[in-house]
């Protein structure tokens, strides 16, 4: 994988300029931060903390739905968030107007680099967030590029507008099999894998941790390269802090693995270098 961190990050006010509900609880805001919007890189993320009292003391972690705004650079970032908890409930409260406080952008984005014949998103739940960026970011033509999203049930399918307007094959997988396939999208990723074959298609990954348990099972074994954008709570998003630790694979460590810090290593790694389950040490 390239490097794909970025040289810069900056800490900057920015400015609320929308934010829609889309209900089930989710959100797109509109943030005007042209320093951070015009570097961002798909699945980048920001640390963002509102200013308003109601905001907890530390900032959230976010990756960057698309950006928007100016003509040559981008001077908007947009955000899709759901809320589950104070930070995320304050941030639905914003209506426009507030200055907002933003750090990034920060982490290891998405290699877009590769010229695979097929791009394939496989997205759980609010993991669809940094998918449209990333479809628009790719050398793979969009009719080439192909989503896999498992939600709960057909109310919680957000975002499919975007995807559809940049004319990406949208398959579905609901958990209640109120809309697609009755299943998740692991399971439509097997079927793919399986209709694509001779060719390899790339995959990008972002959802919940047993999607990825999941999803390693089936790429891993057949060889098909996939990067992993991998969510932890984190306080501060550039290693400060040292919470968000995964279990990575590295020969060159003395055991042949090691703690990775997601916020500056990750979030993206590729998918047969995450460890779910620690190696037994050799010599015990
Ligand atoms: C790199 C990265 C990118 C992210 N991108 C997005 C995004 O695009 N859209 C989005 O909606 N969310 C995203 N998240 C998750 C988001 O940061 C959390 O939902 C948010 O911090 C919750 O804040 P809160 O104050 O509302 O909830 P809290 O009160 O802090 O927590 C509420 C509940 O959410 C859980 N939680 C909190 N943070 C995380 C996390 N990082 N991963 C898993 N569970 C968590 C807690 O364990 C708790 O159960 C991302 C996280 C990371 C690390």
């Amino acid at each position: 994988m390239s490097e794909g961190i970025c040289r810069k990050t900056v800490r900057a006010e920015a400015t609320v300029i929308g934010n829609e509900a889309l209900g089930s609880g989710c959100f797109v805001v509109t943030l005007e931060v042209p320093e951070i919007a015009s570097m961002i890189e798909p699945a980048h993320f920001v640390m963002l903390r509102g200013l308003d009292p109601g905001f907890p003391y530390l900032p959230r972690p976010f990756s960057v739905f698309d950006v928007s705004g100016g003509d040559t650079e981008a001077t908007r970032i947009e955000i899709l968030y759901e809320v589950v908890g104070s930070g995320t409930a304050a941030m639905a409260r914003w209506t426009g107007g507030e200055k907002v406080y933003c750090l990034g952008p920060l982490g290891r984005s998405f290699d877009t680099s590769s010229d695979s014949s097929h791009s394939v998103f496989l997205a759980g739940g609010i993991g669809i967030a940094p998918f449209p960026f990333l479809a628009r970011r790719l050398k793979t033509p969009p009719e080439r590029q192909i989503l896999l999203f498992g939600a709960r049930s057909k109310s919680a399918l957000f975002a499919l507008d975007r995807f559809e307007a940049l004319g990406i094959d949208i398959r579905i997988a609901t958990d209640d099999g109120s809309e697609g396939r009755k299943g998740n999208s692991v399971e439509l990723l097997s079927e793919l894998l399986d209709e694509l074959s001779p060719s390899t298609p790339e995959v990008f990954a972002c959802g919940p941790t047993p999607m990825f348990k999941a999803a390693q099972k089936v790429v891993v074994p057949r060889g098909v390269p996939t990067q992993m954008s991998l969510e932890e709570r984190m306080a501060c998003g550039y290693g400060a802090c040292v919470g968000c630790v995964q279990a990575i694979d590295d020969p060159e460590s003395e055991d042949g693995w090691r703690y990775a810090l997601i916020c500056v290593e990750g979030p993206v790694f590729d998918a047969e270098r995450v460890l779910y389950t620690r190696p037994v040490p050799t010599d015990s």
